[in-house]
């Protein structure tokens, strides 16, 4: 499977399919990038013993001048520290401007390796290989970032790769908590402007043993697709790309609040889309036909409710702090119906009532 990304700013190709690593020199030669550019792979230490040694002589065989740098796997990776000791990795192997990144692995390293391939030397060519279900939705879009304690993403740039290069082979390793986690962002993309996907999904994908094979890749294919139409129209966020933010706004507060890593972000997100829809319930004065839309997410073993452990009004803090808040004032992707959503500005007493109501009722 063959696409086309395009934002504003620019156009570039994404391949997606079963053993598709290997176009990489290929591709690589379509960018201009002659034998001898240096390559600088960057992956965590759960890929780097499963595929690097793949990649890595793909490339050398094809005589690029291939380093690899590999960080530990995990949320905690996105941080300040881990991308300082990546930009001084970079320059010890004298990547210069031509040299390109490539970020092997899922939606940490992609976002890592893409941030530091944004701002290395004001900004350098990388290309996405990612490893994970999750990452469909984190390759395209060049949203790349990294995590303050204060808040999730909060130190980031827009910066497009050059091509995404996403091998489906790759997924087989894939533990069941992460094929989990990225399916949170599959339903995210049905929820928000799909109807027929939300519906295929329901009927198809009645558990997660479910994604695999041709069904897998099609969530893969339907969410890209969505996912691009979406920062097609919008890239940089001025409009229509915060309702991919479904969800994210209490979900981006819990997985700061509970530390980076308790949750995988499609668990935190998964919470976050039940008390989206709850808070759309109330604001809009109708229920969802969709109403067991909590039994649907329990049945892949998503947790839906808030653990008992936050406090409310913390969480509420975290939700101001939200980079879609605007003076303080949260802003959240409200579902109107099944693919409709919009975002909508809610009080702080309200918040906090729908808040401790979502979790007495244990989502
Ligand atoms: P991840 O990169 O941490 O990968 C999840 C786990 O799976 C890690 O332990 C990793 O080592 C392991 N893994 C990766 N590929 C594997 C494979 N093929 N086989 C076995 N194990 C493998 O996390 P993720 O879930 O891919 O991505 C989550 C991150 O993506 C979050 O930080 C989130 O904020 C970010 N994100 C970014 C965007 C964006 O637009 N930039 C969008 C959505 C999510
Ligand atoms: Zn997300």
């Amino acid at each position: 499977i063959e696409r086309t990304i395009e934002t504003a700013t620019k156009r570039y190709p994404l391949l997606l399919g079963d053993g598709v690593a290997r176009v990489l020199p290929s591709l690589l030669r379509s960018l201009s990038c002659p034998p001898g550019t240096k390559l600088f792979i960057v992956t965590d230490d759960t890929v780097a013993p499963l595929y690097l040694d793949e990649v890595r002589a793909l490339l050398a065989a094809a005589e690029y001048d291939v380093y690899a740098y590999v960080i530990p796997s995990g949320e905690a990776a996105k941080s300040f520290d881990h991308y300082y000791a990546c930009q001084t990795a970079a320059l010890q192997c004298g990547l210069d401007r031509r040299s390109v990144i490539i970020a092997l692995g899922g939606g940490v390293v992609g976002d890592l390796a893409g941030f530091v391939a944004a701002t290395y030397m004001r900004g350098i060519r990388y290309i996405q290989m990612p490893t994970t279900l999750l990452a469909h939705d984190s390759a395209v879009g060049g949203k790349v970032a990294i995590n303050h304690p204060l808040g999730k993403n909060m130190i980031g740039a827009f910066h497009q790769p050059e091509a995404v290069v996403y091998d489906t082979s790759f997924l087989r390793t894939l533990p069941e908590r992460e094929l989990r986690s990225g399916f949170a962002e599959v339903i995210k993309h049905a929820l928000i402007r799909d109807r027929r996907f939300y519906d295929w999904l329901r009927a198809e994908i009645k558990t997660l043993a479910d994604l695999q094979g041709g069904k897998l890749a099609y969530c893969i294919e339907k969410g890209i697709d969505i996912k691009a139409s979406v920062v097609r129209e919008d890239e940089k966020e001025t409009g229509v790309r915060a309702h991919l933010n479904f969800g994210h706004t209490l979900g981006h507060a819990l997985e700061s609040e509970l530390g980076y890593g308790a949750l995988t972000h499609g668990e935190a997100v998964a919470v976050g889309m039940l008390f989206a829809v709850f808070v759309s319930e109330r604001f809009y004065g109708r229920s969802f036909a969709e109403h067991r839309l909590a039994d649907w997410f329990a049945g892949y073993g998503f947790p839906v409710s808030l653990p008992t452990t936050v406090q409310t009004p913390r969480l509420l803090e975290k939700m101001k702090g939200d980079k879609k808040a605007y003076a303080g004032t949260v802003r959240m992707v409200l579902l109107f119906e099944i693919g409709d959503v919009e975002v909508v500005e809610l009080e702080d007493d309200n918040l906090l009532t729908w808040l401790d109501e979502f979790a007495r009722q244990g989502g």
